[in-house]
């Protein structure tokens, strides 16, 4: 075996988290950048109720939509039927 002297052993002792901490905090880092890159266009989820008015997100991507406010079919970027 090596011999360890009381410094080395403090140095290792202290040294050993911080570096499980680094190791953490580029891996979490890497992983927030990544989120950042993923863009989702939420103007092609909101529709704009051309009865009511009402603005609202619609996340199923159909060509036809139900105002919640309303409860009108809209068709996208039109009028769809009255109910
Ligand atoms: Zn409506």
């Amino acid at each position: 075996m090596f011999e360890v002297t009381i410094s080395q052993a403090i140095m290792i002792y202290t040294s050993l988290p911080l570096a499980v901490l680094f190791i953490l905090w580029f891996v979490f880092k890497i992983r927030a950048d990544k989120n950042d890159n993923i863009k989702i266009d939420l103007k092609s989820y909101l529709h704009d109720c051309t009865y009511c008015g009402h603005s609202f997100l619609d996340v199923k991507k159909s060509k036809i939509v139900k105002c919640p406010m309303c409860k009108n079919l809209l068709k996208r970027g039109g009028i769809m039927a009255h109910g």
